[in-house]
């Protein structure tokens, strides 16, 4: 008997990288997890030689959450986790940046989470946890990743402000904000030399993160060890929030 055997959850953008490491951390300690994204494809072969369960969702789209929520409650008939990561990248001076591009971000970042949660809350009818992946963009300026960061602080309002109506539900909805953690997201950023070694300069710890950090953060949040937090924005970052955002107009190496 593990920590989470009986429970079913739901992992947004757990095609790959981190949200696929949170749903690895969940279903090693029992829970029953469905993987959602975009591609059927992805998914299957994220979740091959695995007990993950998986579900296709764009979630911008209200009734692909619908469902995916549906099928994820599927194993015991209600829901008790659910971890948003699923995310889109935003690059571009804030002048250049067009109407387009900035409502594609909100729409997957924050329309995204708020579409979880709406649907997931009903079907935790004994309680629940919900974490979302926002990032140390929600609390750090980021020049040339406004889109982003903007969507990223408004998760984190999104995330007080649901902790605070679903509480008396005995729903907890905190946010983890990763640092900068090798992923496909972020291989533009990890090729550029100058950028990298801004980042780490900013990071007492001195070393980048890896999904299993942030997967450990988001066990803790998801599971009863942490019964009694709700509304919290953590930081797992390798302490890159004490000091400065990157400057992503470092210039590159040579
Ligand atoms: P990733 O590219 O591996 O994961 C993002 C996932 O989201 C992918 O599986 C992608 O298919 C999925 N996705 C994108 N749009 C979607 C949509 N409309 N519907 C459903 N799924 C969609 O990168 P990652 O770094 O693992 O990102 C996971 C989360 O972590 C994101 O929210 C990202 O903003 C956040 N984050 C990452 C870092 C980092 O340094 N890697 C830092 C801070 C925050």
């Amino acid at each position: 008997m593990n920590a989470l055997t009986g429970t079913a959850a739901l992992v947004t953008g757990g095609g790959s990288g981190i949200g696929l490491a949170c749903a690895l951390a969940l279903a090693g300690d029992g829970c029953a997890v469905t993987i959602a994204g975009r591609s059927a494809e992805r998914l299957e072969k994220a979740a091959a030689g695995t007990e993950l369960r998986t579900v296709a969702c764009d979630v911008a789209s209200e009734a692909d959450v619908a469902a995916a929520v549906a099928v994820a409650a599927e194993p015991t008939g209600r829901l008790d986790i659910v971890v948003t990561a699923a995310g889109t990248p935003g690059l571009g001076a804030i002048t250049d940046i067009t109407l387009a591009d900035w409502n594609a971000v909100m729409a997957v970042n924050l329309t995204g989470t708020f579409l979880c949660i709406k649907h997931a809350a009903p079907r935790m009818t004994e309680g629940g946890s919900i974490v979302a992946i926002s990032s140390i963009a929600g609390s750090h300026t980021h020049r040339l990743m406004s889109s982003y960061a903007v969507s990223k602080s408004a998760v984190d309002a999104l995330v007080r402000n649901a902790a605070d109506e679903l509480g008396a539900q005995s729903i907890r909805v905190n946010a983890v904000r990763p640092g900068l953690v090798p992923t496909e997201m972020t291989e533009l950023v990890l090729d550029m030399t100058g950028i990298v070694n801004d980042y780490l300069a900013q990071m007492p710890l001195g070393r980048l993160g890896t999904v299993e950090d942030v997967a450990a953060a988001v066990r803790y949040l998801a599971g009863p060890e942490s019964s009694w937090v709700t509304g919290q924005c953590i930081g797992v970052d390798g302490g890159h929030s004490l000091r400065r955002g990157p400057d992503l107009t470092a210039p590159p190496p040579g």
